[in-house]
């Protein structure tokens, strides 16, 4: 595998960063996951648009243009033979001595990139249902940045693991559901109305929300961006996931319980077969 690392192609098990970059000592960093589908990225501009928000949100310097990065994703994923998968970015705010405050202007941010085979694009929604887990939203006040301080979602990722299912769904401290531990949260509530939590500082604004929210005002299907709480999501009829690597992945048990009648429901359904064609056709672009 290669990997880019401040403007050298590497072999991936000789790639290193510096023991003071801010990204290993204080989690001074941002990332981006992006999907390869057929040799295509998936959503590229939604994904670089982000990029730029996080950067803008944590005062940190840009490495290279938009064109450049895209470049570069484009041969890493080229390098490593990657048609079906993801690429990774992650920009850290560079080398420096270790000083929790900002190092003088001028240094210069560290960018990494990796590229990953991943599984075909998912057909059969019935094998690509999950279950998930509830657990408390530990998190700070901006998961909108897409930061590589993940220790939260690690510990809730791992209790999911331990638990056997797919994802562990985040419920803040007033009793409504935020998002996955890596995923945006969608749900169809027991009046049938699809719902998905509003944008605020307190989620992560997903790149396949948004393409999912301009596939479903394309096909005239009604959502309504509103947060559910506990007691509705687990009386929710459906509930899915969505994220670049999850797609719309179906939920089909919810600590242990049935959600509706534990298959994909006809909302999921038809998103997943919609999403699909969006993906393909942006392979095809
Ligand atoms: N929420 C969190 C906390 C995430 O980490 C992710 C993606 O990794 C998402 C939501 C989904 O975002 P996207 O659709 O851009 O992958």
């Amino acid at each position: 595998r290669i990997a880019y690392v401040n403007g050298r192609y590497l072999p991936q098990r000789d790639a290193c960063v510096n023991i003071e970059d801010r990204g290993y000592q204080f989690g001074d960093g941002i990332y981006e996951v992006l999907h390869i589908h057929d040799g295509h990225f998936v959503d590229t501009d939604l994904h670089l648009a982000r990029l730029a928000r996080s950067l803008r949100e944590m005062a940190l310097a840009r490495p290279m243009s938009d064109a450049a990065l895209l470049a570069v994703l484009r041969e890493v994923a080229r390098r490593n033979r990657v048609t079906e998968g993801i690429v990774y970015m992650q920009i850290t705010r560079g080398v420096a001595r270790r000083d929790h405050a900002f190092p003088r202007a001028g240094t210069a941010p560290a960018l990494v990139v990796t590229a990953r085979h991943g599984n075909a694009f998912p057909r059969d929604i019935d094998a690509w249902a999950a279950g998930a887990i509830t657990v408390t939203d530990i998190r700070w006040g901006r998961c909108d940045i897409k930061s590589v301080n993940l220790l939260p979602n690690v510990l809730a990722k791992q209790k999911a693991r331990e638990a056997g299912v797919y994802e562990a769904i985040l419920i803040d401290a007033s009793g409504n559901v935020t998002e996955g531990s890596s995923t945006t949260v969608w749900a169809v509530d027991a009046n049938g109305v699809l719902r998905t939590r509003q944008l605020d500082d307190h989620i992560l604004p997903g790149c396949t929300r948004a393409a999912l929210a301009a596939i479903l005002a394309e096909n005239a299907v009604a959502f309504e961006e509103r947060g559910l709480s506990e007691t509705e999501f687990r009386a929710a009829r459906e509930v899915f996931l969505t994220s670049a690597t999850s797609f719309v992945k179906p939920i089909v048990t919810l600590d242990g319980a049935t959600v509706g009648d534990g298959k994909p429901g006809p909302v999921a359904r038809r998103l997943f077969a919609l999403f699909a064609r969006h993906a393909d056709g942006d392979a095809h672009n």
